[in-house]
């Protein structure tokens, strides 16, 4: 399979006053053609950042400031802004937490999406009408006809959110960026939304990058897994081995805090302890203060990747194999 998306030693900054913010710091990772790519970890650890980043939408005081970020072979870190323009809602096309942030209120839903087809096809006006009525029905809108007559406000949550996902499929994207794209909806609807981007990338063999902190829909919809700690990336591995045996402390707390044995889905709980500030540099494991494995080493150096198994790579002392400690054993990856 071919890599879609690289993402090659990232490194995002925010100016925040006087503190520069290391947000996301030397992420690097690959998604595959139709293949979903999730991104887990606690909110504030740069899963939004590195979205963001990908986009070039990143607020006036961030910057990416070092890594390459390429869609098939285009860097698109160095493409100039109206390409990059072109781009967006083109071939990468995102759908937010939060569908009121990205609606316009006072635009009918038809309106705003005939707004994207005019921007990215060359259809004309028949063609857009029948278009938005076939988006709407891929996304199961009754009505679609009369739907797109009314207003964001006249749709109910899961409703909203099925139009911003009809929205981001109307240029038909390579990527889809999904950021929390069902955490403001209960629980059936959530279901709903997850079904139908799946049964969409089937069709349209779209990649995702899914951000969540919702170990359900981890296991619902992830091929591959990246958890986020703390700006950077500290396990890389497919859903299947990730669920058999999450390798990094940080991972299994994910698991340990859950509160029943139904880890399939429930959100993360709550973990001990505080992300630490991104705006020091660090001298060694980022989990150190809360990992009840941590020893001297994790404080002293920044643990490396280690490869534990073919496609599973975690960054943490416990496998590295210059550990030698007589305090904290080395454990054998299985
Ligand atoms: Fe815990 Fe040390 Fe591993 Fe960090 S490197 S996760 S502190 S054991
Ligand atoms: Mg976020």
């Amino acid at each position: 399979m071919t890599a879609l998306l690289t993402i090659e030693g990232m490194t995002t900054r925010l100016r925040v006053g006087e503190r520069t913010i290391y947000a996301v710091d030397g992420l690097s990772l690959e998604i595959e053609c139709g293949q979903t790519f999730a991104l887990l970890g606690e909110s504030g650890c740069g899963k939004s950042m590195t979205a963001l980043s990908i986009m070039r939408l990143l607020p006036d005081a961030g910057e990416v400031t070092q890594g390459s970020v390429r869609l098939h072979a285009q860097d698109l870190l160095t493409l100039p802004e109206s390409a990059m323009r072109e781009l967006r809602g083109n071939r990468i096309a995102m759908v937010f937490q939060e569908p009121m942030l990205s609606l316009n209120p006072v635009m009918t839903v038809g309106a705003q999406i005939a707004e994207v087809l005019q921007r990215h096809t060359s259809m004309n006006k028949p063609a857009i009408q029948s278009r938005m009525i076939e988006l709407l029905q891929n996304v199961s809108i009754p009505d679609p006809a009369q739907r797109l007559t009314e207003y964001p406000f006249q749709f109910s949550g899961g409703m909203k959110q099925r139009v911003m996902i009809a929205m981001a499929l109307a240029a038909r994207p390579e990527l889809l960026i999904a950021d929390e794209p069902t955490t403001a909806l209960d629980v059936t609807i959530q279901a709903q939304v997850l079904d139908l981007m799946r049964v969409l990338q089937q069709q349209t063999g779209m990649a995702i990058l899914l951000i969540t902190h919702d170990l359900g829909v981890v296991a619902e919809m992830a091929h591959q897994i990246g958890v986020m700690y703390a700006g950077e990336m500290v396990e890389c591995t497919s859903r299947e081995k990730f669920f058999q045996q999450p390798a990094h402390p940080y991972s299994q707390k994910l698991f340990a805090a859950l509160p029943s044995r139904q880890k399939r889905d429930r959100a993360l709980a709550v973990i001990g302890g505080e992300i630490p500030a991104l705006s020091k540099s660090f001298t060694g494991c980022r989990f150190a203060d809360r990992c009840e494995q941590a020893w001297s080493v994790c404080h002293a150096s920044i643990p490396p990747w280690v490869k534990i198994a073919p496609g599973h790579q975690v960054r943490c002392h416990l496998y590295t194999a210059q550990n030698t400690s007589k305090t904290k054993p080395a454990v054998t990856p299985s």
